[in-house]
């Protein structure tokens, strides 16, 4: 343990998709993030103390609790497959807050899978403050079932909330890849801000595109 360990107990967990759990947890005194920073995080255990992955806070800053939304891989028998077996009363450790993607203005949210949980906790933080107006989201799943809090999305952002399956036909998404004719289509002002996170593969083929596109992104890969 060293000085900016946190242990946690977990309050709850609640199942958000078949594959996908949101763990509240205690927030230690003056604990504080802005949305869309992450922490190191390990399952205190005998064994997995060590065993750190970086999660990003998908609550408010000002709720009264932590919150992660995690993405179990169980074949992976790594921490999210452990964190995935835990219960209220068990403990995380966490560490300091280090940003992985802020809110710089208005713009394009554009995630695949779990990589739309730093855009949770800046879309919530906007519609809090009502500043989500002029932001669109495009968020891409194989299934309609792998949709991270899609009817909160939908509620948020109206048709701002474009979801985009990869794997299955005949769900009342958009089903194809976010090339440069889907951007064509659904971008408006491509000088505004583009916030991309998801998969790395992902994330290189929309920064080829957005280039052509003449405009950047800010980026975090959630996945090599
Ligand atoms: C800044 C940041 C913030 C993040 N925030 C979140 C978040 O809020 N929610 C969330 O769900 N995720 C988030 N992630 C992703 C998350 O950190 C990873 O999913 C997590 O580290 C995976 O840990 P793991 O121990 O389960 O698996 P890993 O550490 O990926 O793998 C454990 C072991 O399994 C093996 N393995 C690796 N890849 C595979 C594979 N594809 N198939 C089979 N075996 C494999 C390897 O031997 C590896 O040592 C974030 C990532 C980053 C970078």
């Amino acid at each position: 343990m060293n000085n900016m360990d946190n242990i946690v107990k977990i309050q709850s967990v609640s199942e958000v998709t078949h594959d996908v759990k949101c763990f509240r947890f205690e927030k230690p005194d003056s604990y504080s993030f802005i949305p869309g920073q992450a922490t190191e995080v390990s399952v205190n255990e005998e064994g997995w103390r060590e065993e750190k992955r970086p999660f990003t806070f998908t609550c408010l800053n000002e709720d009264p609790y932590l919150e992660f939304t995690i993405k179990g891989y169980p074949e992976r028998k790594g921490v999210t497959a452990k964190i995935h077996t835990l219960k209220e009363g068990d403990e995380l450790i966490i560490r300091d807050v280090w940003g992985a993607i802020a809110y710089k203005g208005e713009g394009y949210f554009i995630a695949g899978g779990a990589g739309i949980t730093p855009f949770i906790a800046i879309l919530r933080q906007l519609h809090e403050d009502n500043k989500l107006k002029g932001n669109k989201l495009f968020f891409s799943n194989k299934t309609a079932a792998d949709i991270i809090y899609k009817d909160e999305l939908k509620a948020m952002l109206d048709d701002d909330a474009v979801f985009i399956t990869t794997g299955e036909e005949g769900d009342s998404y958009e089903h194809t890849r976010i090339d440069e004719a889907f951007l064509k289509k659904h971008v408006s002002d491509f000088s505004k801000h583009f916030y991309v996170c998801g998969p790395d593969k992902m994330i290189s083929d929309i920064n080829e595109v957005l280039l052509a596109l003449n405009a950047t992104a800010d980026n975090v890969v959630f996945e090599k």
